[in-house]
């Protein structure tokens, strides 16, 4: 395969057979993956910061190991763009704030870690909505990231720019993080993978914080596979967070080739009130599909997700409110000089901060506060159990459940920036993967006549991420036949 004109069609292993058969070099391809992405990024404003010193510096170790019959990572050489809410040793990490504007992280995160130990290329970080609070990508400081498959319409959030990276093709796969739908909701709006994996699957260390309990790191790609291979790499237990599990990570490329036939699916009916009738006819092909590769399909329920919305803007709030304390002006880049210190803390935090979250702190430091305590948070505690509950009951009958991602496809840019309560409801099919923390994910499954992508989700038990792939997987692959 020769370099030219695929880069924006390059999977993993396109770019692994084109290196040992030495159709190019890892820098020949870092080079032209960066001037692809300075030339395409205006377009969409998917990057905040491109990164040819590290790219190519990586690009060199890989062609070096390849000449010296050195270890080849399983992602040597391949282009990788990573979420601005994910810290890059000496790269700047802005978490699509002004109050981060000029950070340097000091470290790494252990997911950077370990992929760029397997060779990977970075190239750039991806903005996002304002520490990842959004659904459309237009609460990020640095202006809003178009959708490539539609320019006036948003590209879903809080993962915008790493979503519309790869489905524009400046990136082969790339890092986002979902707290309450941020890799799938974006996933399904730009037509590409975006996984959600369990609780605790992935290290959270150099995540910077938004909701502790409900944070994940994980993958978007242009195809399962190669999001599989994304997620094998950064899988598993890691000394640095605490809340990082211990459970064996699967063969996940052996386990996704079996066949889907036999496998158990239910499809939750709270989830298929209230889809635009366009977005319910291309899931529910997508279910007669399944069908037809040999799943049993069944009706099941999930009674409490009427409460999801509620109750995750009350935990996510709380600790949002209790994270963000840290950006003081003491610490962390810009301050707002002022009298007196309580008038410096205001002064840097109403400065730096957007609407949006000082719409979330004041939310969580009220759900948090002395009388309000039990009334809310704790009841959201409660009522989070619950809806674990429906999933662990509903995973005593079957395998898999399939979901639509969102209610409808993207929507325009400022359609409903005015409307908080608006936004929040295009989370509704969303929320429950982080609150219960079972692996979810997006895999593409059609378009609507106006030619917008619709992500079909898909949710297992807590680390079966294999019984995942391997549905989506086969879906993808028959469909493409
Ligand atoms: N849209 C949700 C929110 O605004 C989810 C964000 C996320 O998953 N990071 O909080």
């Amino acid at each position: 395969m020769s370099l030219s004109d695929n880069i924006p069609s390059l999977t993993i292993a396109a770019v692994r057979e084109g290196l040992l058969n030495k159709h190019f070099s890892a820098k020949e391809l870092a080079e032209r993956a960066l001037k692809y992405a300075e030339a395409e990024n205006p377009k969409t404003n998917a990057y905040l910061t491109l990164a040819p010193e590290r790219a190519l510096a990586a690009a060199a170790k890989v062609d070096d190991a390849i000449a010296k019959g050195g270890y080849v990572g399983v992602l040597a050489g391949v282009p990788l763009a990573v979420k601005d809410v994910i810290v890059t040793k000496g790269l700047r990490t802005t978490c699509g704030s002004r109050i981060l504007e000029h950070y340097i992280p000091p470290y790494n995160a252990t997911a950077v870690d370990r992929l760029e130990h397997e060779g990977a290329l970075i190239i750039g970080k991806t903005n996002c909505d304002e520490f990842a609070m959004g659904s459309s990508n237009e609460n990020s400081a640095f202006g809003p990231v178009r959708n490539p498959k539609a320019l006036d319409r948003v590209p879903g959030g809080s993962s915008g720019g790493s979503a519309a990276a790869v489905a524009q093709g400046t990136a082969v796969v790339s890092l986002g993080s979902d707290t309450g739908g941020s890799i799938r909701q974006p996933a399904s709006f730009c037509g590409v993978v975006g996984v959600t994996p369990t609780y605790g699957r992935v290290s959270r260390y150099g995540l910077v914080a938004f909701a502790s309990s409900l944070d994940h790191i994980g993958p978007f790609a242009r195809t399962v596979e190669d999001a599989a291979t994304v997620l094998q790499v950064i899988a598993g237990h890691d000394d640095q967070d605490a809340t990082s599990a211990f459970a064996p990570v699967d063969d996940y490329h052996a386990l996704m080739r079996e066949p889907a036939s036999g496998i158990k699916i239910g499809l939750p009916k709270e989830y298929f009130d209230g889809l635009s009738s366009e977005t319910g006819a291309i899931v529910d092909k997508a279910i007669r599909h399944l069908e037809k590769l040999g799943c049993q399909i069944r009706e099941v329920s999930l009674p409490h997700t009427k409460y999801a919305v509620s109750c995750y803007y009350i935990i996510a709030t709380a600790e949002a409110s209790s994270n963000l304390a840290r950006y003081d002006g003491v610490r962390y880049t810009i301050r707002t000089e002022a009298g007196t210190l309580a008038d410096m803390y205001r002064n840097t935090r109403g400065a730096g901060f957007g609407a949006e979250v000082k719409r979330r702190i004041m939310l969580g430091t009220y759900v948090l506060s002395a009388g309000y305590y039990d009334a809310y948070y704790k009841k959201a505690q409660q009522v989070r159990t619950l809806i674990t509950q429906d999933f662990r009951e509903a995973f005593e009958d079957v395998d898999v459940l399939v979901a639509p991602v969102s209610p409808f496809p993207a929507f325009r840019i400022g359609e409903k920036v005015d409307d908080p309560l608006a936004m929040y409801l295009s989370d509704v099919y969303t929320l429950t993967g982080d609150l219960s923390g079972v692996p979810c994910m997006s895999v593409p499954c059609g378009e609507s006549s106006a030619g917008l992508p619709v992500g079909l989700q898909v949710f297992t038990k807590h680390f079966d991420e294999a019984t995942m792939f391997r549905i989506a997987h086969n879906y993808e692959q028959s469909r493409a036949q």
